[in-house]
């Protein structure tokens, strides 16, 4: 297999269907590497406005098309990608270094979201009602909000493009793509089958940019955009929500995460182990949906973190393009550096925290530690690790688990292992989480809504509401 980029891969912007160039560039480092992959565009704010112009242009004539037109060209952007699905994985590869497996699930999981939403949109239901007092018919209505601004990070750079363009698009609404400087490669491949699956011009732009502040503030204060989607931090989004509330425009936000994995008592560790090999374990621990703080019963707690560790010390790490690696880099040395200053601090706090195994030293690989006796409430059961780190706090009384899970301004996703189903959904349903895998390690599925409670974001994305987020509800009160 060729290791270097795809042939189509495109590295300027998308505006109004034309691939425009920039004055400036930005590179694209491979971080297994730390070499440089790629010189793509840097839009300026101006060019940012140019964007939103050809969105603005695209939507009157895209958001009158048919449900059935748009789910048409949804579906064959979910088969030319499917078709093309080990090009999108080795761009996921190169650019944001996890191992070669996690790449394919994720393309595969991107993929399905076109697929997901190319039936939704033939779906989309409104209502009929006749008016209690008998002197209305009450109708509802859903019609496309307009532009909308999707920004998204580098942790999953096509899942996250998918889950918000092809919503979006099903709704009818026209989009400006704003992918992490990181990962734009993904994003600009994306956009391109998108072009090939018959997208008419300016119904999808992407902007690359290093200046995501100014970019961003130029198109959100523009008054010809009409909703935000962002994915990414809880620090970005919060400042993000402060600008959109000037204009009090829908914004719907997927931010960061602080997952709790509880062991109950009479759990099935072996089942546990392998759900904590991949709650933590996927994309490298760089997952908002990571298990990031493990609470285990006193009674498993050693055999947990003896067969956990023994797993984790088994994979093998290095670069992403060899597939035999379980483990790639993280997406950057400065990522890589911010995990390791987490397990320092904790050291400080007198934790002993020793590496599972050995990580090649060129690029920015990781080894992944378990640390056990970890006290609730250290810094590394407040932080977000986002990396290979796994904390193991012990406990006897299960409400006293269940408070630990919840002390946290998180609320995106917790684990629960339980002896059986019943005893799992009794406990998922105390949890102060928007979504809970119950003896899973994943729940991440296009047909079902992905959100957060608390800080972790406002709205869904994925399932029956992910077109809610780009469909403005309208009532017609009718005198008949
Ligand atoms: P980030 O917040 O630093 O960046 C996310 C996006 O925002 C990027 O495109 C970035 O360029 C852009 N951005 C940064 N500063 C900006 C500004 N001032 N104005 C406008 N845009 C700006 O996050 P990241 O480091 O790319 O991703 C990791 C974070 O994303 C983690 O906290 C993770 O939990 C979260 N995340 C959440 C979900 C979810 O669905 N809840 C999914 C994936 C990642």
């Amino acid at each position: 297999m060729s290791v270097g980029l795809p042939e189509r891969t495109p590295t300027s912007l998308l505006v109004g269907g034309q691939w425009v160039q920039t004055a400036t560039h930005l590179q694209v480092i491979n971080p297994a590497t730390l070499g440089s992959l790629a010189e793509i565009g840097d839009a300026t704010p101006e060019q940012g406005l140019d964007a939103v112009a050809a969105a603005h242009d695209a939507f009157g004539s895209w958001s009158v098309s048919s449900a059935r037109s748009r789910a048409e060209i949804l579906r064959k952007a979910f088969d030319i990608m499917t078709s093309e699905i080990e090009d999108c994985a080795r761009l996921i590869v190169l650019e944001n270094g996890k191992a070669w497996r996690d790449a394919m699930g994720e393309a595969t999981y991107a993929a399905e979201f076109f697929r997901w939403f190319s039936e939704v949109a033939a779906h989309v239901q409104g209502d009929f009602r006749y008016g209690p007092n008998g002197d209305k018919t009450i109708i509802t209505d859903y019609r496309p909000m307009g532009v909308a601004y999707l920004i998204t990070p580098w942790n999953f750079p096509a899942a996250m493009a998918t889950r918000k363009l092809a919503p979006a698009l099903a709704a009818g609404c026209t989009t400006i793509l704003k992918p992490a400087a990181e990962t734009p490669l993904t994003a600009l491949w994306v956009a391109d089958v998108l072009e090939r699956a018959g997208a008419p011009a300016g119904v999808v732009n992407v902007v690359t940019t290093s200046k995501s502040g100014p970019v961003s503030e130029a198109i959100l204060s523009d008054p010809r955009v009409a909703t935000l989607s962002f994915t990414g931090s809880t620090y970005v989004g919060k400042l993000l929500l402060e600008q959109t509330a000037k204009r009090v425009l829908p914004s719907s936000m997927e931010l960061g995460g602080n997952a709790p994995f509880l062991v109950l008592e009479g759990a099935d560790v072996d089942s546990a182990v392998e759900g904590a090999m991949v709650a933590k374990m996927r994309n490298g621990g760089a997952a908002c949906t990571a298990a990031n703080r493990f609470y285990v019963h006193a009674s498993v707690a050693d055999e947990f973190a003896v067969k956990f560790e023994a797993a984790l010390r088994g994979m093998k790490i290095g670069p992403g393009i060899d597939q035999s690696n379980d483990l790639g880099a993280m997406v950057s040395v400065k990522e890589r550096d911010k995990i390791l200053e987490i397990v320092q601090e904790a050291e400080k706090e007198g934790i002993t925290a020793t590496a599972v195994s050995e990580a090649p030293g060129e690029g920015a690989f990781l080894s992944p530690y378990v640390i056990r006796d970890v006290q609730h409430g250290s810094s590394l059961t407040r932080n977000e690790i986002f990396g290979p780190v796994a904390p193991i706090v012990t406990f006897e009384d299960q409400s006293e688990a269940i408070r630990m899970a919840n002390d946290t301004e998180y609320g995106l996703i917790s684990y629960v292992y339980a002896k059986d189903a019943g005893e799992g959904i009794k406990v998922a349903r105390q949890m102060e989480s928007g979504m809970v895998a119950i003896n899973r390690g994943i729940a991440s599925d296009p047909a079902a809504s992905f959100g957060g409670m608390k800080e972790s974001g406002l709205g869904r994305e994925g399932g029956f509401d992910g077109i809610h987020e780009f469909l403005e509800t309208q009532y017609f009160a009718v005198d008949l």
